[in-house]
């Protein structure tokens, strides 16, 4: 964690920035936090900013000085969240780049949503739940995220 460090974002706010190369699959850092547990209404989707899904109904709030608070989203990422709350490199690194986390990666709440202008090229503009994601893009992501959230028969009660 020493070689992170917070710096001004051009996509939004602050962002958590690399001072190293990382190549794909490192294990970047680990969070841990109190676990929510509830379950999916349209007035809890609007709670939590900072949460990170962790599977089905489940939650993280981050300790307060946890660089995963620092982690903005990008349409087009170079972080996961392995089933181990580690954040995870999928492809190289270079130093003093921002990490970036495609919130959908992340979340199964069917009543969430966000907008979007992270200027990527692919960029959905309204992000949703992972269920929501072009199939494609969720068997890209499928290999490095938490198994919960490729569960077919799960995704096929949220239609
Ligand atoms: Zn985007």
């Amino acid at each position: 964690m020493e070689n992170l460090y917070i710096s001004a974002s051009p996509v939004a706010g602050k962002g958590l920035f690399t001072a190293i190369d990382i190549r794909p699959k490192q294990i970047v850092f680990r969070f841990d936090g109190e676990h929510i547990f509830h379950e999916y209404t349209p007035e809890f989707a609007v709670q939590g900013d900072n949460w990170i899904g962790v599977g089905d109904r489940e939650w993280v709030v981050p300790q307060p000085e946890s660089p995963v608070l620092y982690l903005n989203h990008s349409c087009s990422p170079n972080v996961f969240v392995n089933k181990h709350k580690e954040i995870m490199s999928w492809a190289n690194i270079p130093a003093h780049s921002e990490l970036f986390l495609d919130y959908s990666s992340t979340e199964l709440d069917p009543f969430w949503s966000m907008k979007c202008n992270c200027n990527a090229l692919n960029c959905r503009h309204v992000i949703r739940s992972f269920p929501h994601l072009p199939l494609v893009t969720q068997l890209q992501y499928r290999p490095y995220i938490s198994r919960v959230y490729w569960d077919r028969e799960r995704q096929r009660t949220f239609k």
